[in-house]
């Protein structure tokens, strides 16, 4: 039997009038706003923050991925369908994928396999403008900027030097990284030195998604800090008077999409900003809406869980007070096999040796979701060239460190492969296993935060702080910004800064190499090695692989 691609199978699927979804989650179809048939955005007022403490909050999380990704976004949909097929009332809320891994390396992020989220071809591509939204307000203040360096009635005396304002763009496009703007005369401005970040690295979208109401977005925005007068004075986005202009343009980005699974059941999908460098997690606002609808709602924090779950809880769960009640772990055999030592070429062949090897990841990211009081449930994605000999290994050695481990099947079969996870999910949730704490509070010294994070989640012995590092923290001690969250840009590909070092590393030192600030967002970014905000495109980009026909049909999005 052929195997059908991801698109093949969407286009297969017969979708419900998006009235329908939203009638199953008891919303009337005047109350939503409708961009055709099978998308519609929600509005605000339904937030009920009783409902939003009575239900349950499950989390999605990941080992130490390959480059490939290890399915969190599969398993969020399919346990989604499963949680529905053992009768519960589940919704999965989710990101919006960014057009640069589109048509770049990863791929589309509407998940894949039997379990996705529908249209995929219009959440993978412009999908509701949220990301344009936030591309025209990140650009609006950039304008501003430039034009009061050449305003002559309202100089605000910034030093352009100084500006750490970027431009974005929704596309991998290395040659934007560093530009040089202004050029051509009197009338055309300052010149200066520039630069483009991909959208879902603008601090707007980090901002989008922290925001839990439209004054709070309004606020943040006013926040940012856009670089320092000549007498070394911070200059704010407030100061240009650019708020509200900017908040104009994000009006209905701010509402959650509503989508559906193939399998019918409902999705929310909202605000995607990148893991390494942001918080890595949609919209508070979208999972504060799944959890005013439906009695469970599962949701996905990108890369491995010493990133994106790490920062879902200390950030998000800790600004928004919100309560997860499971985390679910994926893991995938073939990424067992890599951290434990099998080249490139041999991930994709069983091997229980490098399987037990590579075991130690796993475990300390069990370890480590256990010190924020959760208890986790591990979910095997399933590959085809996976032995049984690897699984029941895992599913063994889980079991002596008293983690349920779960096979899901959740690619091939959607809610079918999924039960038994669901059922793993709902004996966490209703045994009231999980009493969730945060790791630090956001009122301890900025240096100790770090400190915490890089010891009890990576597993480090120390944090030197280089010199550029040291003076950032002077500057955000002079601004007042001790108490913001810290949102680590790290590499995803090691639980330490050295992105070689696979498995469980010990004896290692992490070293911040600057920090910088995310004042409307309330968070400092310490920089742990090189972080890249706008990606290259691959040799062979996927973009080359894709083609439309005549009538519109879309063929080779993955
Ligand atoms: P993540 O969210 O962790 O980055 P995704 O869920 O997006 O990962 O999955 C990454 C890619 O791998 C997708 O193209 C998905 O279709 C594919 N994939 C996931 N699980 C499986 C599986 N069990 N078998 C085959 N392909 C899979
Ligand atoms: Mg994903």
């Amino acid at each position: 039997m052929k195997v059908l691609s991801d698109i093949e199978i969407a286009q297969n699927k017969k979708l419900l009038h998006i009235k329908e979804i939203a009638a199953k989650l008891g919303i009337e179809e005047d109350a939503l706003e409708m961009y055709g048939k099978y998308k519609a955005k929600l509005p605000l007022t339904l937030i009920d923050e009783d409902k939003i403490k009575k239900n349950n909050l499950i989390l999605v999380t990941a080992m130490t991925p390959t480059p490939a990704g290890e399915g969190k976004t599969t398993v969020s949909i399919g346990l989604t369908e499963g949680l529905n097929k053992i009768g519960k009332q589940a919704i999965v809320v989710l990101r919006e994928p960014s057009l640069g891994p589109v048509f770049g390396i990863k791929g589309g992020a509407a998940g894949g396999g039997y379990s996705q989220v529908v249209p995929m071809e219009d959440i993978n591509l412009h999908f509701t403008g949220d990301f344009n939204a936030v591309e025209k307000a990140n650009n609006l203040l950039a304008a501003l900027i430039d034009n009061n360096l050449q305003s002559s009635c309202c100089n605000l005396n910034i030093d352009s030097r100084t500006i750490l304002w970027k431009r974005v763009i929704d596309m991998n496009d290395r040659s934007l990284r560093k530009i040089t703007i202004g050029l051509g005369g009197v009338a055309n401005g300052i010149p200066r030195e520039d630069g483009f970040n991909i959208t879902p690295a603008s601090e707007v979208m980090a901002i989008l998604c922290m925001a839990t109401d439209f004054e709070d977005l309004k606020n943040r925005l006013g926040n940012i800090l856009i670089g320092f007068t000549f007498d070394k004075k911070p200059v704010f986005a407030r100061d240009l008077k650019a708020e509200n202009a900017m908040a104009i343009l994000l009006k209905d980005a701010i509402q959650p999409n509503l989508v559906q699974t193939l399998e019918e059941n409902p999705a929310i999908i909202h605000g995607g900003p990148f893991a390494n460098i942001a918080q890595g997690t949609n919209t508070i606002i979208a999972t504060k809406m799944g959890l005013s609808l439906s009695n469970y709602v599962v949701t996905e924090a990108g890369f491995g869980a010493d990133l994106g779950a790490e920062k879902f809880l200390n950030i998000k769960c800790a600004a928004a007070n919100l309560n997860p009640k499971a985390v679910v772990l994926v893991a995938t055999i073939r990424a067992l096999r890599h951290h434990g030592g099998a080249k490139t070429e041999e991930i994709n062949t069983p091997n229980l040796h490098h399987v037990k090897a590579g075991f130690c990841n796993l475990e300390k990211h069990i370890e480590n979701i256990r010190k924020f009081n959760i208890e986790p449930v591990v979910a095997i994605n399933t590959f085809v060239n996976d032995s049984y000999e690897e699984i029941n290994f895992v599913i063994n050695h889980c079991k002596s460190l008293g983690v349920q481990a779960v096979v899901s099947e959740n690619w091939a079969k959607g809610g079918e492969g999924t039960k038994d996870l669901a059922h793993a999910v709902v004996k966490v949730v209703e045994l009231n296993k999980s009493h969730f704490e945060p790791l630090y509070k956001w009122d301890m010294p900025i240096k100790e935060k770090i400190e915490i994070i890089a010891k009890e989640i990576y597993g480090a012995d120390g944090v030197d702080f280089d010199k550029q590092a040291k003076l950032n923290l002077k500057r955000i001690d002079r601004l007042g910004f001790n108490d913001f969250a810290i949102c680590m840009a790290k590499t995803q590909k090691s639980f330490s800064d050295n992105e070689f070092l696979i498995g469980r590393p010990k004896n290692f030192v992490v070293t911040v190499r600057e920090i910088e600030i995310a004042a409307g967002a309330k968070f400092i970014i310490p920089i742990l090695g090189q972080m890249m905000r706008m990606p290259g495109l691959p040799g062979v980009p996927a973009s080359e692989e894709m083609k439309i026909d005549k009538n519109g049909v879309i063929s080779g999005l993955s």
